[in-house]
C-alpha cells in the first residue's frame, strides 16, 4: 500500500514518522520472504496516538514489525503499512536490579549488555534473534525460561483506549509464546527485573545454549525459527521427524534436515510455496497423530 496522499504525507513529516515507500519485507525477515509496502519509521512515543488516529481516519490499515524474525509476509503489493519503532540512545538503562529497555533494542545485544553489568537470568534468550518489543508480543523463550518472568512494567500503546499506558507485571499474564496484550497493542518499553549473577556464570550458561542451538538448528540459513507450537506434553519437531518429513519442500521452501520444525528458505521462497508447505504439514501430522499444529509463526498474509 502506498501513501501517496500530500496531505498524509507532510502530517507524518510533522509528527517525526520517516516514510520509506516501496519497502521489501522480504529484506526485513528472517525468512527472506514478503513484498513491497510503505515502511513508518517512528522515532518518538509519543508521536504514536496521532499517528494511528492519522491512519485510521484516513482508511490506512497498519501492522507492526519488530525485527521480522517470526514472521511470514504474504508475497506482492501489501494491503496495509507497516509501523515500526527507531531504537533511541542509549535504549538500555540499568538501575540496581532493573534494566529499562526500550522495545526497539536488540534482545541480544540486551541479555549481553545486562549479563556485563552482573545481571543474568536471560541466558536461554541468547541466539533468539529480534527486538525487545516482539520478545514480549511472543513471550520468547528457550531451555525451560520465558521473558514474561522478568517483566515488572511495560509502557504500551493501548489500541481500545488509543492511548500510552504503563502496565504492572502482574497485569499482564505471559504464557508459552502468548501474552494478553491485545493484538493491535504496541509495546514501547519494559523495566525487566533480573537477578544478580557474576558474569562469568552468566557466560557459561550463554555458552551452553549457544552450543546447544549450533548443535541442533540450521543457523546459517533463513528461517523464522519454529514454525509451530508444541502441543501439550509434545514436541512438534518430533512429530514432523517421525514422520520422515525433514527435507520435504514446495519449490525453495523446505523442512529443514537439522531440526524438523525449522522451515527454510533455501533460495527464493515464495510466501504461497512456505505457506503450502506448512498446510501439507500439518495436514499429514493431524492424519498420523490426530494432533492440530497451532502457528508460532505469526502469517500476514496479503
Ligand atoms: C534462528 C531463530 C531462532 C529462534 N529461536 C527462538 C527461540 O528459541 N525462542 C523463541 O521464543 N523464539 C525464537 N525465534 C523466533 C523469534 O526470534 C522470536 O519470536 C522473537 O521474539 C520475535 O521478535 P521480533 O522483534 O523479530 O518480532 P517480529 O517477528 O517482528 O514480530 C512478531 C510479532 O510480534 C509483534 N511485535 C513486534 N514488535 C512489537 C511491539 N513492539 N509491539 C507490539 N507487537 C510487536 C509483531 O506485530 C508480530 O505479531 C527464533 C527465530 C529464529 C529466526
Amino acid at each position: 500500500m502506498r501513501i501517496e496522499d500530500p496531505k498524509i504525507v507532510a502530517m507524518l513529516s510533522e509528527l517525526g514518522v520517516q516514510l520509506k515507500p516501496g519497502t521489501s519485507l522480504a529484506e526485513l525477515t528472517s525468512l527472506g520472504i514478503g513484498g513491497t509496502t510503505d515502511l513508518l519509521r517512528i522515532e518518538k512515543h509519543d508521536a504514536i496516538p496521532n499517528l494511528l488516529n492519522l491512519l485510521d481516519s484516513h482508511g490506512v490499515p497498519h501492522k507492526f514489525l519488530g525485527g521480522g524474525s517470526n514472521l511470514l509476509v504474504g508475497d506482492g503489493e501489501l494491503p496495509w503499512v507497516v509501523l515500526q519503532l527507531v531504537s533511541p540512545e542509549p535504549d538500555i538503562g540499568l538501575k540496581g536490579n532493573f534494566a529499562q529497555v526500550d522495545a526497539a533494542a536488540d534482545l541480544g545485544r540486551t541479555v549481553t549488555f545486562c549479563a556485563k553489568n552482573d545481571l543474568g537470568g536471560m541466558e536461554g534468550l541468547i541466539g533468539v534473534p529480534g527486538t525487545i518489543g516482539g520478545a514480549l508480543r511472543m513471550n520468547a523463550g528457550a531451555y525451560g525460561m520465558q521473558i514474561g518472568s522478568y517483566v515488572r512494567q511495560v509502557k504500551l500503546y493501548r489500541a481500545a483506549a488509543r492511548k500510552l499506558e504503563t502496565l504492572e507485571g502482574d497485569q499482564i499474564s505471559f504464557e508459552y509464546r502468548h501474552t494478553s496484550f491485545a493484538p493491535d497493542d504496541m509495546m514501547l518499553a519494559v523495566k525487566l527485573e533480573l537477578p544478580s549473577k557474576p558474569y562469568r556464570e552468566i557466560l557459561k550458561g550463554i555458552r551452553i545454549c549457544n552450543e546447544k542451538r549450533r548443535a541442533s538448528q540450521p543457523l546459517g540459513q533463513k528461517s523464522a525459527g519454529c514454525i509451530f507450537k508444541n502441543p501439550p506434553g509434545a514436541s512438534a519437531g518430533r512429530m514432523i521427524d517421525d514422520l520422515g518429513l525433514k527435507g520435504l519442500n514446495v519449490g525453495d521452501a523446505r523442512v529443514s534436515d537439522r531440526h524438523a520444525n525449522f522451515f527454510v528458505n533455501a533460495g527464493k521462497a515464495s510466501a504461497k510455496d512456505m505457506l503450502a508447505l506448512i498446510a501439507d504439514v500439518r495436514e499429514r501430522v493431524e492424519k498420523s497423530f490426530g494432533v492440530i499444529l497451532e502457528y508460532e509463526v505469526v502469517v500476514w498474509n496479503a
